[in-house]
């Protein structure tokens, strides 16, 4: 079993942003309001995530640990729902293979919490534990026990601007949830929970972007586009602040990104690009992503029409007499 997990790991973390997409996933699916991701050396050595969500009680901490357990899929049709989005039950078991884990653990109901430890598969402790509600993970020590996997991470630098990357992303998709993230103590992302998109983009990019947005929201042909379009003043020097999520999901998409920035081209003095952030929600039907977990670009079926729908939905509202 630990060899498999281990393998098995090798597909689904590649970094510690894998690890801390899969541990705020977890957490928000747990209902959390206040997520803290704190990170030491990239998080190769330490990350750590603390949640107010519902807790794991006592006699399923050990069951989360197993590969393919899952407490989110309980028929056929959600597993067909859930496919597209990640691991399936994969993600605790992954972890605990390669790294040092300690969960602290407490649900409402109960009295006392949990702390159990695993390291590279093996259990070493479980016992009760004084804790508020909610849970914390603790990974310390990234691939210690696989020196080939860990000669493929990069710089700390590196891996935190990758974990900081993806807490950005996380944040825009989440805005009803608080994210605080610090990398060597250092608070590097707060946002408010306030559930307004807009607040989140203020709290990331700051004031200069979040007071020349344009509020887009677009209806045609099963898709359904929501989000701010920053006024044509505000120009960057590349695609990183063109951010998609489909259905939720961060997603990247060549397709989309042209759609956009040729929407665009008519009010722009320079060819430079926009900033955006966009929410589609298109009927999963006609949405076809590509299947491996950590990949994100994504295909439709028709790819025409929906370069078509996003290319309208922006020159119109670029259009809007208010600029
Ligand atoms: P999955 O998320 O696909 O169910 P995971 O391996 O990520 O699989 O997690 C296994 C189980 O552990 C989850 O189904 C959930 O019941 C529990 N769990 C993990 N993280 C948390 C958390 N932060 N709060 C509450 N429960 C959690
Ligand atoms: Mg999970």
């Amino acid at each position: 079993q630990v060899t498999i997990d281990k393998i098995a790991a090798g597909e689904v973390i590649e970094r510690p942003a894998s690890i801390v997409k899969e541990l705020v996933e977890n957490a928000i699916d747990a209902g959390a309001t206040h997520v803290t991701i704190e990170i030491e050396e990239g998080g190769i050595s330490l990350i750590r995530i603390t949640d107010d969500g519902s807790g794991i009680m006592k006699e399923d901490i050990r069951n989360a640990f197993l590969r393919h357990s899952t407490s989110k899929i309980r028929n056929v049709e959600d597993l067909l729902h859930i496919t597209s989005l990640g691991f399936r039950g994969e993600a605790l078991s992954s972890i605990a293979a390669v790294t040092k884990v300690e969960v602290i653990t407490k649900t409402k109901e109960a009295i006392l919490g949990t702390r159990y430890v695993i390291e590279g598969g093996q259990e070493l402790s479980l016992d009760e534990a004084g804790s508020s509600d909610g849970t914390t993970f603790i990974i310390r020590q990234l691939f210690y026990n696989v020196p080939a996997r860990r000669k493929f991470l990069k710089t700390a630098m590196t891996e935190a601007g990758h974990v900081q990357d993806l807490l950005i992303r996380l944040a825009l998709s989440h805005p009803e949830v608080a994210f605080r993230f610090l990398n060597n103590n250092q608070e590097k992302l707060r946002t408010s929970g306030s559930g307004k998109l807009k607040d989140v983009i203020y709290n990331i990019y700051g004031r200069d972007v979040a007071s020349n947005l344009l509020e887009l929201d677009y209806r045609q042909g099963g898709i359904h586009i929501t989000g701010y379009l920053g006024k044509p003043l505000i120009t960057r020097g590349n695609r990183n602040f063109e951010t998609f999520f489909v259905n939720g999901r961060y997603v990247k998409s060549t397709m989309i990104s042209r759609a956009v920035e040729d929407a665009y081209k008519d009010f722009m003095m320079q060819h430079k690009f926009p900033f955006v952030v966009l929410h589609f929600q298109v009927d999963t039907e006609t949405v076809d992503v590509n299947v491996h977990p950590t990949k994100m670009e994504l295909r439709f079926q028709n790819q025409q029409e929906v370069y078509k729908t996003v290319f309208e939905a922006i020159h119109r509202q670029l259009l809007e007499p208010e600029l």
